[in-house]
């Protein structure tokens, strides 16, 4: 077998892995990135990119159809809108085809070499690589980095195959499904139901707790519950997926009062959390240190066996892909020699449903489980003249700050289009913004970031307009 040294070896081109493998090469580290399927990993090929592309295919047509209503508000009329399905997958891909293709000469021009086969771990200095074409490969390495990402989670009563689809084939599903029950509603769940739903399927929605996108607080998941009944999303909250009936047209669901009926399906999304990716590539003869299912690392992302490294999915929550680039970033910077620790302020969490929703740091409640005294306050989006005049009245801004000091500990949206004040939210804390900061700073009229500044103020009891 033909042998070669590195200094780094990347296991996975993900936005882990690669960003890690770029970085590692500017610092001038000889380094390796061994990817077995696409480079960019799932967040580029079958994640965020494809689902956020399919989503805005959604809302275009969406609102085509709102205009063939002779009633459409603002005055657009359309006649019988249409979807081509096949020419929207092909945009979607020529979508995900520059980002790859960028992130492949992205390497090529640091000078990272990439090679294309699946890992399988030798030793903790060590791996076996069987390209696609070629011959078997082994690599030996100072620094082993691990970026092997995350798999969608199966149910034992309805695996994957045929009808019952991950995340993966939901993004390519033509024809459009006449009935698409989505089991689980998170952020894949609401998401791509909320997708096809505009896109015109039936969706019903089976989520095991009592209420859509548990994770996030009650309030703030509002404005997308009012959005997802105007659609026509039928809810079933509460129940379980119990498995195919036994025609196989259909899902069986289980209510919390052990009632059982039948949803009709011509497809079934399993959206019900995804698992670190831990097997299938000899991990388990290194004997790491695990958290769960994940791999545990410390705040430097080192594992319990000296110079290997892990990031991003691999690693447990929160499984983002921006998270999987920061530690990629920083970890390279490690073995490079600088003096480095992933301790951010915080990190952003965006769920892409209609309206979006974003998180950064901590809520009134995480304050009070702190022991910490927080004001909180919130800015309705109907005050608000950019988000009136773009018809995204639904939905608030809320900031969350101690009460002694006016310290931002943390920031709250929901509205149309809010994805984009993530970064305002993320310099306020890392910057360690105090509410008089935000308040006395000069916003763009007209903005959705005024709200930004308007709730700062009306933590203060000092807000304008309202
Ligand atoms: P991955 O991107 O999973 O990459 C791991 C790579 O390792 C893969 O390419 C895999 O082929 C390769 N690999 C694994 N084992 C081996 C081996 N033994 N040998 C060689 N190669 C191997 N996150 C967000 O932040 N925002 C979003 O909007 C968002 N939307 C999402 C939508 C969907 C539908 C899904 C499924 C996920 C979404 N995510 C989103 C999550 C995001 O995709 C992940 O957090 C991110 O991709 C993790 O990056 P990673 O580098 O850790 O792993
Ligand atoms: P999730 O954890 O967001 O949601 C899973 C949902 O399924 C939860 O509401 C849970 O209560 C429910 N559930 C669990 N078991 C169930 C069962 N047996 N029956 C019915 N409901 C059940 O998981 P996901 O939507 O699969 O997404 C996986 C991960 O991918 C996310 O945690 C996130 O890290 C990442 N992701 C991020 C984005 C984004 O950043 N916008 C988008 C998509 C995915």
């Amino acid at each position: 077998m033909k042998t070669q040294h590195t200094t780094l070896l990347v296991i996975g081109g993900g936005p882990g892995g690669y960003v890690a493998a770029i970085r590692a090469a500017q610092l001038g580290i000889p380094t390796v990135l061994v990817e077995g399927d696409r480079l960019g990993g799932t967040c580029l090929n079958i994640g965020c990119i494809p689902s956020k592309a399919l989503i805005h295919v959604a809302d275009e047509f969406d609102a085509a159809c709102r205009f063939a209503s002779p009633n459409a508000s603002i005055g657009i009329r359309v006649r019988e809108p249409s979807i081509d399905l096949a020419q929207a997958h092909r945009w979607k891909q020529g979508v995900v085809g520059k980002l790859t293709g960028g992130v492949g000469a992205l390497l090529r021009k640091n000078g990272v070499q990439v090679v294309k086969g699946f890992a399988t771990i030798v030793d903790g200095k060590q791996v076996d690589v069987r390209p696609a074409d070629g011959e078997p490969l082994r690599i030996q390495c100072d620094h082993l980095l691990l970026a092997t990402g995350s798999v969608p989670v199966e149910l034992p009563s309805l695996p994957f195959g045929g009808r019952v689809v991950s995340s993966t084939e939901a993004l390519d599903l033509e024809p459009k499904p006449q009935h698409l029950v989505v089991v689980g509603a998170g952020y894949i769940g609401l998401e791509l139901g909320i997708a096809w739903r505009k896109l015109g399927s039936e969706v019903a929605v089976v989520e095991a707790t009592s209420r859509v996108l548990p994770a996030y607080d009650e309030e703030l998941t509002q404005p997308v519950l009012a959005t997802l009944k105007k659609l026509g999303v039928v809810l079933h909250l509460g129940c379980s997926a119990e498995g195919l009936n036994a025609t196989g047209d259909g899902l069986r669901v289980r209510t919390p009062n052990a009632d059982e009926y039948v949803l009709p399906a011509d497809r079934i999304l399993v959206a019900v959390g995804r698992r670190p990716r831990t097997n299938g590539f000899n991990l388990e003869s290194l004997r790491l240190d695990m958290a769960g299912r994940a791999v545990k690392i410390d705040e430097q992302c080192r594992t319990s066996m000296r110079n290997v490294w892990a990031i991003g999915d691999v690693t447990g929550e929160p499984m983002l892909a921006h998270r999987a680039m920061a530690q990629g970033e920083m970890v390279a910077e490690i073995v490079a020699g600088h003096r480095r620790r992933f301790a951010p302020a915080a990190i952003p969490a965006i769920c892409f449903t209609d309206p979006e929703v974003v998180t950064v740091g901590q809520t009134a409640e995480d304050a009070l489980r702190d022991n910490v005294q927080a004001v909180s306050a919130t800015f309705p989006f109907s005050a608000n003249g950019r988000a009136l005049s773009v018809e995204g009245s639904a939905g608030f801004v809320r900031v969350v700050a101690r009460e002694d000091n006016h310290l931002i500990l943390g920031w709250q949206a929901v509205g149309k289009g809010v994805s984009e004040l993530s970064a305002a939210f993320c310099y306020s804390l890392e910057m360690g913004a105090r509410l008089e900061d935000v308040g006395a700073i000069v916003h763009a009229h007209p903005t959705l970031g005024e709200a930004v500044q308007e709730v700062a103020l009306r933590a203060m009891g000092r807000a304008i307009h309202i």
